[in-house]
């Protein structure tokens, strides 16, 4: 064992990299919470419109990364692609703020100031957060047994601003007053500020590996013209336009659905029809791909938080609670919250398992499960009630505690066991089949968002018809529900297959 493998503690530069996500996952979820309230109360969008435009954002949210990891091996390094991708997210921010001043007296403009603003949010995510991802991992040596609890440290980073983002901006946005929704633009994009002063100020000095060499610099082979003012002002502001316009066209045509589909089937094909891989490389390929085909339902129900269950906080739930009325962007903190809260349980628990601990695709079945027995317990909360009548706050709350669970149970495993299975000939292009999956998901969120059964409106899915509340929370616990038990049946199979040799 190297000397650095049994090192105690953690290096200094991991607390920045906690530090500098912590603000950028405020920026980020705070902006989140209040989004399609700004939608529908301020720009005055339906709730399907509203739904499908959060399902586009965030699809393509985690599609940039594809464009801005790239970026970043090749030619500009990690601090270079995560200080730039801070500012156009800080800008986003700001031009959103700009266009929650301006919705009422010039709609034109602030209907563009609001695909403009959501474009650069949505490049700024493509070069920040893949970039501060991988660097976590660079801090240590290759096979450092502390990896695993310096990406658990870092998961708390994410998770403390992601709690804290939405509270904030709630107590400033979400007022009741659809002209205050601008501060929680503005006190987002301090947030972001706040994430790449920090990352500027101490990367150079803590952001080192064991040797003390600065990391995520600039590739060796690197031609420097790229780094001129000039050149990245232009490369930015071309990659912005691009991603408007993919944003843009998909709230009008749709297509990311079809082209997120295509992949699922174009891309398997092109592996599967390699002759030079053998059967337990294939094997394991297969495995990859019906894990990302499950976690689709998980992340499509998952993400209802920012959209249909806003709807149903703001509008079905009993926020008054006499003294005080809760904002709805409130409940978006509760996944956050909750992560802080259950993590160091699953962590123990799964320790406490030893041998027995269950492989990668039954813990990924366990976390549908979780997610479909969250739906349940709302459904039961809406059961019978009129509508027009609020419930209990308690059935979002629940339904979030058991989400998180969910969310234990298969996020953190999912991109190492990608890792894991990867013949090394295609192990970006199967990675990027992993972020597509959770762009898949997100899409497919916010479609079936637009679902959302509004006053007397009957909606329906593959002639699954719902009429109101409980039938449309049922959809995801039939959704999850049986997408668990089948990887359930699945698993053992599964787990021949990925040990296969
Ligand atoms: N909440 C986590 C984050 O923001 C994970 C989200 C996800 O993987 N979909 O990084």
């Amino acid at each position: 064992m190297t000397k650095a493998s049994i090192k105690k503690g953690h290096p200094k530069g991991l607390y920045v990299l906690f530090t500098t996500e912590m603000w950028e996952r405020f920026n980020f979820y705070g902006m989140r919470s209040i989004l399609v309230l700004f939608m529908t109360k301020a720009l005055l969008f339906d709730k399907v419109f509203a739904s499908n435009l959060y399902g586009s954002y965030l699809s393509l949210v985690y599609l940039s990364p594809l464009i801005g990891g790239f970026i970043a091996d090749k030619y500009w390094g990690n601090n270079r692609s995560i200080i730039t991708g801070g500012i156009v997210m800080a800008i986003g921010e700001f031009v959103l703020f700009c266009c929650g001043s301006l919705y009422h007296s010039s709609p034109d403009v602030s209907s563009i100031l609001f695909f403009s603003g959501l474009g650069l949010m949505i490049t700024g995510n493509g070069f920040f957060k893949p970039n501060i991802s991988s660097l976590v991992g660079h801090l240590y040596p290759h096979g450092d047994t502390r990896k695993d609890a310096a990406y658990t440290i870092f998961y708390m980073g994410i998770n403390v601003g992601g709690a804290i983002g939405p509270f904030i901006c709630g107590l400033v946005g979400d007022t009741g007053n659809p002209a205050d929704f601008r501060w929680a633009f503005l006190v987002g994009g301090i947030g972001m500020i706040i994430s790449v002063i920090i990352q500027k100020l101490f990367q150079k000095k803590y952001v080192i590996d064991t040797e003390g060499k600065q990391l995520g610099v600039v590739p060796a082979n690197a031609p420097k013209k790229l780094f001129s003012p000039v050149v990245v002002v232009l490369g930015m502001t071309l990659m912005v336009l691009l991603f408007i316009s993919l944003f843009y066209l998909d709230a009008k045509f749709n297509y990311l659905f079809y082209l997120l589909s295509a992949c699922f089937i174009g891309i398997p094909l092109i592996i599967f029809s390699d002759k030079k891989l053998n059967k337990s490389e294939k094997e394991k390929v297969g495995v990859i791909f019906l894990i990302c085909f499950f976690v689709i339902f998980f992340w499509g129900a998952f993400e209802q938080a920012g959209a249909s269950l806003t709807f149903f906080a703001s509008e079905q739930t009993q926020r008054n609670l006499g003294f005080f009325t809760v904002p709805t962007s409130w409940f978006q903190s509760l996944n956050s919250i909750f992560v802080v809260l259950f993590a160091p349980f699953f962590a123990w628990f799964w320790l406490k398992l030893g041998k027995r601990e269950p492989k990668s695709p039954f813990k990924m079945a366990l976390g549908l499960l979780f997610m479909s027995l969250g739906y349940l317990w709302i459904a039961f909360g809406v059961k019978d009630v009129q509508t027009g009548i609020k419930v209990s706050m308690i059935w979002l709350v629940g339904m979030y505690a058991l989400h998180t669970a969910g969310e234990l149970c298969l996020s953190p495993i999912g991109l190492s066991l990608v890792n894991q299975l990867s013949p090394l000939k295609y192990s970006s292009l199967l990675m990027a089949i992993w972020f597509t999956a959770n762009a898949f998901g997100n899409k497919l969120a916010g479609v079936l968002s637009s679902l959302y059964p509004d006053g007397n409106k009957t909606t329906s899915f593959l002639g699954y018809q719902m009429h109101n509340l409980h039938d449309f929370f049922m959809l995801f616990f039939y959704m999850a529900g049986i997408a668990s038990i089948v990887l359930f049946i699945l698993s053992s199979k599964l787990k021949k297959m990925m040990n296969a040799s």
